[in-house]
Formats: C-alpha cells, structure tokens, sequence
C-alpha cells in the first residue's frame, strides 16, 4: 500500500533550512538529521535505532497512512515538552497518543471501553483518533493540561514497526513546523524538521493525506471535533446520532477541538477558495480565469484545478490574449481520495515556486469533500466564494 521512499540517506547539517518569514525560524535547528528510508521488512535495526532514541527520550519522525507524526515518548514529560519546542507549537494544543496494539489501552483511559468495542475493532488500526477520559499515567504536556487524552492507533506497517519497537505510547502531532501545512513525504518533514531532530524515518508518500478524524467519546452524542477520512456515515453505525461538531461549519469559529482554532494549513501565499455547486464548474472557471487576468503580477498567481478545468482555463486565459498559467492539477472532481492525498503537498508546491497568490477550486463540502474542504477553509483562512 506504501510506496517506498525516493531519497536514499542522507546526513546534512541543516541550521539554515528553517523557512523564512515563520516566528519559528528562530528555533535552534544545529542537529545532524538522518533521513532513513524503511521498508515493511529488512529495516529492523533502524527501526530498533527508532525505538531506543524514543526511549531515551528523543524525538522521531515517523509515517502513518494520514500524514507523517513528530513522535517522542508519551509518558516522559520532557520528551514531550521537545515536540513542542521543535515545531514552534503552543502548549495549549494536545497531542495525539499513538500505540501499535489494544493491550496499551485499558492503563491509558479512564472510561468503560465497552461500548465503542466494536467501534475500534472495525476501524482500528486506522485514521480515526478517539477521546477518552484520561488515566493518571499520562503527562499534562500531552493534553494540555486537559482530563481527556486523543488516541490512535494507525495502519502503516512502517509507523506501527516504529510504535511496536518503541515500547510506549508516542506522542505525536504532525511532523510541521507549526502553521504549516502537515507534511505527507519524508521530503516535506526534511524541510521544516532538518536540523531539529535526530531521525526521520521515510515510509514514501502518505495514503490519505489528511489528519486522522477526531471523535470525542467524552459526550453523548459523541462528536466528530476534526473530519477526516472516517466521516460521520462510516461512524454512524458504531455511534448513532454522531454529528459534526457544529461550531466546525463554514464559517463558524468556535470549534470544539483545541487544535481547529489555529490557523493550520496554511501555504504563505494567499489562497482564495472557488466552490462551483455546479457539475460543469463553469462559474468558477470563469471567476478564476477572470481573477488570473486583473492581477497585478500574474506569474505570482497559482491556480489549483481540477483535471477538468486545466484545458478550459488555459484556452480562456489564451482567448484573452493573457500569459501562460502556472497550474497544478489535483486530479479529477470525481477522485476525493486523489484530492485528500495530494493536497497538502500542492500548497507547499506553490510556496516553493514563490506564488503570492492560489486561486483554488474546492468542492461541495458533503461527506468526505467536507474533510477536505475544512483544510482548504483553513488554507483560504475564510477566503471562500460559493455559487
Ligand atoms: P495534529 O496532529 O498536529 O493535528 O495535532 C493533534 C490534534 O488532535 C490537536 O490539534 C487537536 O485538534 C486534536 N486533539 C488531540 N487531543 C485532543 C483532546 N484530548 N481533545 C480534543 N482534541 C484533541
Ligand atoms: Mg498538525
């Protein structure tokens, strides 16, 4: 299911890797960082390398099937306080605990798992993160100080190697710098993470490509705080009346969920979102075509299409007499999973080829177009034309 990574290793001293124009630049990043790539089978001494830099206390990277984790021992609260530092996070943003096996649940929580029995045993291991009330075991640093604790357990045979030779639950969050967009290849992690940490293990591209779904099973009903992968219909029939947590919607702002109050996801461009309800998405082309043509300086605009709109935007742009667009295609309307899987990549693609601006088309948020759509929101920060 994985493919296997493109880089071989490599051993750089990165101090001057950090991106610019970020607060989190100043963060010391004087680290040798390796970049190892891991196959299912073969690797079993950086994987054992992995385990044992966790268990002394270090930070790891490590792939999952949503996008890549910045891991560090979860019961250790100095190890967890180095996630924070190393990606610029507030601290009043918890972590995710992530195991390899449902033995490590029961001493974590301290809520009646009975219930959601069946729950975890169709869609774990997988991309869904569950909420409990938390056992005394577990440091503040990993729920910021709150009495419920986020855990997952996922599906890459790569993370779950790592999580096995580690021994412990591993904190993670995802592996950016914070306020940019998660990192679904080692290439991604290298460029915000070089220099900060020891090793990064490389599992190829992410499957999915966007963070797991979030479902507080503190309440009754329980509530989705993050979309993800799972949607509420795939949820439904283990938790009946699951919703979206309402202050999640278009343009609501006050979710739930500690970390959906942070401007995440963001490129450094300014992205502005076109939702065309239509099929035909003519409207949107048009609105964008017509946008790309009044900018000042059009080869600082990008435009995120879909496969469908490459040839019409292109010929209008042309018709008009306007220059060559710098285009990335996100694959058909009709593919979400191509989408989710190359999206958070895209933004980063713009940003490294020096655009001010991403026009960008979206979808109509229902099912799992509503997951993508709530980081493409992000991404606009608000910017959204619908029609
Ligand atoms: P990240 O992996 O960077 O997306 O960070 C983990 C995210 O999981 C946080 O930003 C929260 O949105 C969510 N999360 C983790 N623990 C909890 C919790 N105890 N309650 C609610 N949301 C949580
Ligand atoms: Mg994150």
């Amino acid at each position: 299911m994985t493919k296997a990574g493109a880089m071989g290793p490599s051993r750089v001293d990165a101090g001057s890797q950090a991106p610019e124009g970020l607060g989190v630049s100043q963060i010391k990043a004087d680290r040798k960082t390796d970049l190892i790539p891991v196959r299912a089978q073969g690797s079993e001494e950086v994987l054992n390398r992995a385990g044992a830099l966790i268990r002394q206390g270090e930070l790891v990277v490590f792939p999952t099937e949503t996008v890549y984790g910045l891991g560090a021992d979860g019961l250790n609260p100095e190890a967890v306080r180095a996630i924070f530092r190393a990606k610029g996070r507030p601290s009043d943003n918890p972590l995710i605990l992530h195991i390899a096996d449902f033995d490590q649940l029961p001493a974590l929580v301290n809520q009646d798992l009975a219930p959601f029995q069946k729950l975890m045993e169709d869609l774990w291991p997988g991309p869904m993160t569950l909420v409990f009330r938390r056992s005394s075991l577990i440091p503040d640093q990993v729920t910021a100080g709150g009495d419920t604790v986020g855990i997952r357990m996922p599906s890459h045979p790569i993370g779950r190697a790592f999580l096995r030779a580690a021994q412990r639950p591993v904190a993670a969050p995802s592996a950016n710098l914070s306020g940019r967009p998660s990192p679904t290849n080692a290439r991604d992690v290298y460029q915000d993470m070089a220099g900060r940490l020891p090793l990064i293990l490389d599992g190829g591209p992410c499957d999915i490509g966007i963070e797991s779904t979030v479902v507080d099973l503190t309440v009754e009903p329980a509530q989705v705080l993050r979309p993800g992968f799972y949607t509420p219909e795939i949820l439904a029939p283990y938790l009946p009346r699951v919703a979206l947590d309402p202050g999640l919607g278009p343009g609501q702002v006050l979710p739930k969920s500690p970390g959906q109050k942070y401007k995440h996801y963001a490129p450094r461009a300014e992205m502005t979102l076109f939702v065309d309800k239509s099929d035909s998405m003519e409207k949107a082309v048009r609105d964008i075509v017509t946008r790309y043509l009044e900018a000042e300086s059009p080869d600082r605009v990008g435009l995120l299409l879909f496969e469908e709109n490459v040839r019409p935007v292109r010929e209008a742009v042309k018709a008009a007499g306007g220059p060559e667009p710098y285009i990335i295609s996100q694959g058909s309307r009709s593919d979400l999973s191509e989408m989710g899987h190359s999206l958070f990549t895209n933004l980063r693609r713009f940003d490294m080829a020096g655009m001010a601006v991403i026009l960008a088309m979206g979808v109509p948020p229902l099912g799992y177009g509503e997951s993508i759509m709530n980081r493409m929101r992000k991404a606009a920060a608000g910017r959204v034309i619908e029609e």
